[in-house]
């Protein structure tokens, strides 16, 4: 299985998403990916409503509390995003970490709240400029990745998708990563978190940052990707369906396939 995502950030009116989802459910998904988007909070049940019924496209929140109900002003539960059709929770994206206070702890606290609800934490990881430069990009990044499963047992970490996203390759102002500097991490993140599990593996290991129709194959390729995560990229219809037809002929290829299980446990 390849996953394919996009977050529509802070994206999208009401017809916007309307608009997007209408043209997306109209491409059937090739056999062996699994598109995903994250509406804002704004337009997830409206989307969930407009999918048409057995659509394979899955549909996720850009985040979530950790915490019950009650003291959150601004926030969602992890029940709430369920409710309004989440099977996936972002947590810990970079713009998330550096504007609003996200750090490795709430991380923590909101990957074991989405396993709880039966939901998909989708953990956002990557270091800084100044961390590659350093040399610390596989240390910072294996670190996240070992904070964010600190409260999951074992067991579960099987449902839980990591997205290695370097921070200087996000964004307009990001520099697109090649291959052969996210391909390290990649398999770092891979051994960490096997040494974690006693040999377990995530659901996913997913790349993002400046993922486009030109280098969406050349990242892809990397063994230890199970997919992409894209933002602007995937921000119309007609990209994100190109994307997703760029991405098809690897899913076959790609080692960390597994049983499709993940929907019914
Ligand atoms: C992101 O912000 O998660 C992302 C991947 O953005 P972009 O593709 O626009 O760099």
């Amino acid at each position: 299985m390849i996953w394919v995502g996009t977050s529509w950030k802070m994206t999208k009116t009401l017809a916007e998403a309307a608009s997007f989802i209408d043209e997306l459910s109209a491409y059937p998904a090739p056999h062996g990916i699994q598109p995903f988007v994250l509406p804002a909070h704004t337009a997830l049940a409206s989307v969930r409503d407009r999918l048409p019924d057995g659509s394979p496209i899955l549909l996720g929140a850009q985040n979530a509390h950790w915490g019950p109900e009650g003291e959150g002003t601004g926030e969602i539960s992890m029940r709430m995003a369920a409710d309004a059709g989440a099977t996936l929770i972002e947590i810990g994206h970079s713009e998330r970490r550096e504007h609003f206070g996200e750090t490795d702890h709430t991380v923590s606290l909101k990957v074991a709240a989405a396993v709880d609800h039966g939901l998909i934490p989708l953990v956002c990881v990557g270091e800084s400029s100044a961390a590659r430069d350093a040399g610390q990009a596989r240390e910072l990044v294996t670190g996240q990745v070992v904070a964010a499963l600190s409260r999951v047992a074992p067991s579960r970490i099987g449902k839980v998708i990591i997205a290695y996203e370097p921070i200087w390759a996000i964004g307009p102002s990001g520099r697109p990563a090649r291959p052969n500097e996210v391909a390290p991490v990649l398999a770092s993140i891979s051994e960490v978190v096997a040494e974690i599990s006693s040999g377990g593996s995530p659901l996913a290991i997913l790349y993002g940052g400046s993922v486009n129709a030109s280098n969406a194959a050349d990242l892809l390729r990397d063994p230890h990707a199970d997919g992409l995560f894209v933002g602007r990229a995937g921000w119309t219809a007609s990209a994100f369906i190109g994307l997703l037809e760029l991405c098809a002929p690897f899913a076959r290829e790609c080692v960390h396939a597994r049983p499709d299980t993940w929907r019914t446990q």
